[in-house]
């Protein structure tokens, strides 16, 4: 007989490595679990972030919906770029910071 070493729980076994109870074990294995697939996930997404395709993607829809909002086409918008880069400037700083979405 041991204890589980969570609960305290009488454990029927002879093996030395057994330390939880099967509900302790079983509760433990299922929150290994999901934050190894959190880390699995942060590192897929880092992974992704900083992809200079997927950052330049990203830019490129900000920057679409900005035009719009300007009521600019695609082609309006980059010439307004060139001509007003304090104003781009201005926009990307604020964009960045919410860069995530
Ligand atoms: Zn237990």
């Amino acid at each position: 007989m041991r204890e589980c070493r969570q609960c305290g729980v009488q454990i029927d076994t002879e093996k030395q490595n057994v330390l939880y109870c099967p509900e302790c074990a079983k509760a433990r294995k299922k929150a290994a679990d999901a934050e190894a697939w959190i880390r699995r996930r942060k590192k897929e997404e880092d992974k992704r972030r900083d992809d200079p395709a997927v950052k330049k993607k990203k830019l490129l829809m900000h920057e679409r919906v900005y035009a719009d909002l300007l009521g600019l086409t695609d082609a309006e918008f980059a010439v307004w770029k060139q001509n007003n880069p304090e104003l781009y400037a201005e926009w990307y700083n604020i964009r960045k910071r919410n860069w995530s979405i």
